[in-house]
């Protein structure tokens, strides 16, 4: 076509967008480093079913597909761009095996026209709902809507292109390894020779250039999760999901006067900045966020866009001064900390943000790019609750209760084994050949409602012979609330106090069962980071597994229409959905009903992340409120939860709703009325 202006617009377009990258690069690079080059398997695994096959796009089923379309066609149409960038030098050229007089060439030339149609398609898409439909939960900017547009023409312009190329070299009639082209062709044949090769210079130009204005764009845009999601999601956490990363050696950094937590942009690590740029803004997440949809202040797409901003606008300093630490010794500032390295609690993430976050994992659970939220706000957490000690007031009756008596609601240590008065349980001193250790938790332990729940898997377990043993007085709290509520020390301290017993005891080489989801997923991923490595299971799958081997008997009928609600720490980090389902389907008569919200779209009831243990911030609704309108909607005679958290916020919940009388029990309760009928007793919370 013109070698010259192609060689400039290569030379011109590959030349910023390489600068452009290396900024990015260099500015990832001020994060911690974090080792995420283990497991290439599992990782290249992941990477074809989330960022290939995009498998979390259709959840969101017409924006997903339309996306799905766009992704595939970029991939078909990539060998197409360096066709024509190679036509630009000579206007024959093709890829020796497609040219389109060999089956290999048609096959291609076919497949780029069907996909430069879904592209088109796809884009209409989105500039619908960039246009028309508004949705909210999208970032609506002129940038995303300009993207839309220069992918739109540039498919037209190709099909255009191809069109006149066609007309020009005879009869036009319909091709079938041509179909886009050979109707472009039918559109412009009429034309006289000059405006023919008006159309395909224009067709051919046009898209030539705007492939290279695409690709400057996408540093500086939200688009730029073409080029980084891919990796994104490669170098995406292997951890178990309910697992917060480790503070290392956290009496070593207080030895070494380190940061306790993320206090400054750059003390996240490069995949979290990673994360940043990977955002799409696509609104999944904040649309699924319970705190965001409550109308708190936390929206976890603005928590990613507000850090990625901050990071933007001062990336050649940060740059700059990440160059002077890795060639000076000290890193330290003397004084007043400059702009870019301020405590971002100050001006850039309100702590109210932080503060309402139930870590759910609703928002990590819908990202389609893997953007973590759990881990960054826990390290948010950890620094204002350890360098600053500024957290919610009533947390700190939560600590000082955790410090004096093992257990966040202040209950003399002494009491932990009274559920189980008159109920003849042996304690590991002095059964310690046990085979389970039941795990009681510090609800099921102390609060009179939760006790039943403890009292029923007991004896569910007693009936079907189960060689089971609790800790009694040496049981402590896990420290869950404590971790997820920033006190990492105090986590600390409990892990590896219980840690210490457990091991003592040999529970490595048995089976640990829970009642509650919390200490079920720290015991599981959290202990072993702290040499504590178990077998941990729920009541909800061990109970149904006691009923699959004949080992309980639900016979007496339970007439009621039932609504299941999956706890968080149960479900989205456990993915234990199938077994409470399953264990309520084996009792006779009863009927399963789910909210709209169920499964991995379940509703947070608002307990998680400490914040059982504090006031709610701020917003149009509490959230347990609205979990609890939503069962209610179900018109159930019976709630029913597999979590006393989760219990306790639905029993607000009813009261706030004047249905104190709607009953509602753990599956333990419900499973044992069923089973013994002759000694149950159905308890309404
Ligand atoms: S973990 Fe839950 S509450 Fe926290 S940001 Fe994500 S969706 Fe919102
Ligand atoms: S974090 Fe993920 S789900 Fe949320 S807006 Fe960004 S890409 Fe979408």
């Amino acid at each position: 076509m013109n070698p010259i202006i192609m060689a400039v617009l290569l030379i011109a377009g590959w030349g910023i967008f390489a600068y452009s990258a290396w900024r990015r690069w260099n500015l990832m690079m001020v994060g911690a480093a974090e080792n995420r080059a283990d497991q290439p398997g599992v990782r290249l695994a992941k990477t074809l079913k989330y960022a290939f096959a995009q498998v979390r796009m259709p959840r969101y089923p017409a924006a997903g597909i339309a996306h799905l379309m766009i992704f595939f066609g970029f991939l078909v149409l990539l060998l197409r761009s360096l066709i024509l960038w190679g036509r630009g030098f000579y206007e024959p050229f093709e890829f020796w095996v497609f040219g389109t007089d060999n089956a290999l060439g048609q096959a291609y030339s076919f497949l780029k026209d069907i996909f430069a149609l879904i592209v088109i398609c796809g884009s209409l898409v989105f500039i619908y709902y960039r246009t028309v439909r508004k949705l909210e939960r999208m970032t609506l900017s002129t940038e995303g809507l300009i993207i839309i547009l220069i992918i739109f023409v540039m498919m037209v312009a190709d099909i255009f292109y191809d069109g006149a190329l066609i007309a020009q070299h005879g009869e036009v009639s319909f091709v079938g390894y041509e179909p886009a082209g050979s109707v472009a062709a039918m559109m412009v044949q009429g034309l006289p020779d000059g405006a023919l090769t008006v159309v395909k210079h224009a067709g051919f130009w046009i898209h030539a250039a705007l492939v290279l204005i695409f690709l400057n764009l996408l540093p500086y845009s939200k688009h730029f999760h073409v080029i980084t999601a891919i990796p994104n999601v490669y170098t995406q956490s292997l951890k178990p999901a309910g697992c917060i990363p480790n503070l290392e050696d956290i009496d070593g950094k207080l030895e070494r006067e380190e940061t306790l937590g993320i206090k400054r942009i750059d003390q996240f690590s490069w995949k979290s900045i990673l994360d940043f740029y990977t955002c799409t803004e696509c609104g999944r997440c904040s649309e699924q966020c319970p705190a965001n949809t409550t109308g708190k202040k936390l929206s976890p797409k603005h928590f990613t866009l507000d850090l990625r901003d901050f990071l933007y606008k001062h990336d050649k300093e940060l740059v700059a001064a990440k160059a002077k630490t890795n060639t000076e010794e000290d890193a330290g500032t003397e004084g007043e900390a400059p702009e870019y390295h301020k405590d971002l609690v100050e001006g850039v993430i309100d702590p109210e943000v932080l503060w309402a976050c139930t870590t759910c994992r609703a928002c990590e659970t819908e990202c389609p790019v893997f953007i973590s939220y759990v881990d960054k706000i826990v390290d948010m957490r950890r620094y204002l609750v350890q360098e600053r000690a500024e957290f919610p007031d009533e947390l700190q009756m939560a600590f000082r209760g955790l410090e004096s008596t093992g257990n966040p609601f202040s209950f003399p240590a002494d009491d932990r084994a009274k559920w189980a008065e008159g109920l003849d349980i042996k304690t590991m001193a002095e059964h310690p050949e046990a085979e389970v250790l039941f795990w009681v938790g510090c609800s099921p332990s102390f609060d009179e409602r939760a006790k039943k729940i403890t009292q029923a898997t007991a004896k569910l377990m007693q009936k079907a012979g189960v060689d089971f043993a609790i800790l009694g007085t040496e049981e402590q709290c896990t420290g869950d609330a404590a971790r997820r509520a920033g006190n990492e020390y105090l986590f600390q301290m409990f892990a590896q106090a219980n840690v210490e017993v457990l091991n003592g005891y040999g529970v490595d080489k048995k089976l640990i069962v829970t009642v509650c989801p919390h200490c079920y997923n720290t015991l599981q991923h959290e202990y072993p980071d702290f040499g504590g490595h178990y077998r941990v299971v729920h009541h909800t799958p061990f109970l149904a597994e006691l009923i699959r081997q004949g080992k309980l008997k639900p016979t007496k009928p339970i007439n009621e229409r039932i609504a299941w609600h999956d706890s968080c720490y149960l479900g989205r980090y456990n993915e234990v959905y199938e077994a409470p389902r399953e264990l309520l389907r084996s009792i006779p008569g009863l009927t399963l009903v789910e909210p709209t919200q169920t499964r991995d779209r379940g509703l947070c009831c608002g307990a998680g992340g400490a914040q059982m243990f504090k006031e709610e911030e701020e917003g149009d609704q509490r959230v347990s409120i609205l979990r609890t309108e939503q069962i209610l909607e179900t018109n159930p005679d019976m709630i029913c939860s597999a979590c006393p958290f989760c219990m306790r916020m639905l029993t607000d919940g009813l009261a706030e709703k004047d249905r104190e009388e709607m009953p509602q029990l753990d599956i333990a309760e419900i499973l044992w009325e069923s089973v013994s009928p002759e000694d149950a007793e159905v308890t309404e919370s």
